[in-house]
């Protein structure tokens, strides 16, 4: 009999990339259930995913989530190990880079519990950030590394990493994304709510730590997204991470009228955004990836990206936070005429979440 397997998240972007292994579990009846370590904790950017994802309610969650790191951490560690202990998996499977992750990761380590990671492999080769930090440390206690690349395959192979503990899969967020595309063009409507038409604005992103954390980055790249409204004569549709509204709240910094602030939206009502935007700037991790699997054009606005295949792919390019490069670097990609359909996706067929089941199944 399959063990039990415990999934530990705490994020939005973990629920949605976490949302294709849940289906697989259900459609092969294992017995599993969900961690939730409250990380984040507002309607929409938590219990929304779940509702638009169909996600099982979590059987568990800490509510850990707005508390210094140095608490979030010791807490978490401190009553997801209490929980393990008590309601004992022959598994867990973590997603991605964050406290959560990290954390989820070394208390079932500790307890001697196999740690099964998505998206491994992922670097920045950026050490002050924290997420590359979670990324290293998980993938070096982890007893199933699945990654979504064959870049992220050979960064794990150049650190040392044993080669049968790592399978290539895909990202589930193509998963995601296929499952959900045709369900969102139905049902979501913020798009129409907005008056928007179809690649007659330009969707961002902001809420890094790195960016919305240190005045000065925050001031360009929202001088940048204003510059870039105002030359190319479009608007801006910023659904707002609430990081970044208290940020900007405490750093004094006015969002000008040509930027459209909403609050953050659900999934569904995010894909038809993305789908119909004529070009995405962002420093999510995911909209990245999302823009590039659906055809989209990109500007990261970070200095680095753990996703070189949508660079590379032509599909995305690096602005960083100097308004004027952020202007330029709007101008290069909207002049783009992606096509990135005749290329098989590096980051998956769709099928990854089935995929990493079946290697767990396997396994354990
Ligand atoms: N997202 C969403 N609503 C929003 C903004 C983002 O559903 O208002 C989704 C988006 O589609 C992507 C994920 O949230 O799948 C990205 O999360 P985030 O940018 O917070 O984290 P990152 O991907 O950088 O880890």
């Amino acid at each position: 009999m399959t063990p039990k397997i415990a999934i530990i998240l705490g994020t939005r972007p973990e629920i949605i990339k976490m949302s294709p292994i849940v289906k697989a579990f259900q459609n092969r009846a294992i017995d599993f259930f969900i961690l939730h370590t409250g990380q984040h904790y507002s309607y929409e950017l938590d219990k929304k995913m779940f509702e638009d994802l169909g996600v099982p309610a979590p059987k568990y969650n800490l509510h850990i989530g707005g508390e210094p790191y140095r608490k979030q951490v010791g807490f978490m560690i401190r009553d997801v190990s209490n929980i393990l202990k008590k309601d004992r998996p022959g598994a867990i499977i973590v997603q991605g880079d964050t406290t959560s992750v990290l954390t989820g990761a070394l208390s079932a380590n500790k307890l001697g519990i196999p740690v099964a990671h998505h998206e491994a492999g992922l670097r920045s080769h950026d050490l002050s950030m924290l997420e590359e930090e979670n990324r290293i440390i998980t993938d070096h206690i982890s007893d199933y590394l699945f990654v979504p690349t064959k870049d992220a395959l050979k960064n794990l192979i150049e650190e040392g990493i044993d080669e049968e503990k790592v399978f290539l899969t895909g990202n589930t967020i193509v998963d995601t994304v296929i499952q959900n595309v045709k369900i969102a063009e139905t049902k979501a409507t913020k798009f129409k709510e907005l008056g928007l038409i179809p690649k007659g604005y330009i969707l961002a992103s902001v809420h890094r730590a790195e960016n919305v954390d240190v005045k000065e980055r925050l001031f360009c790249i929202i001088e940048g997204l204003e510059m870039t409204a105002k030359k190319i004569g479009i608007s801006v549709v910023l659904p707002l991470h609430p990081r970044t509204s208290i940020r900007l709240k405490e750093f004094n910094i006015a969002i000008p009228s040509s930027i459209h602030c909403i609050d953050p939206v659900g999934f569904l009502d995010l894909l038809v955004l993305e789908k119909n935007a004529a070009l995405i700037m962002t420093d999510s991790g995911g909209l990245q990836e999302e823009a590039f699997i659906l055809n989209v054009p990109c500007v990261t606005l970070r200095d680095n990206t753990e996703r070189p295949e949508t660079i590379k792919y032509g599909a995305n390019i690096l602005a960083g936070t100097n308004p004027e490069t952020i202007v330029q670097s709007a101008r290069v990609m909207m002049e783009k005429n992606l096509n990135l359909t005749t290329h098989d996706n590096p980051f998956g067929d769709g099928r990854a979440g089935e995929r990493i089941v079946d290697i767990l199944l396997k396994s354990l």
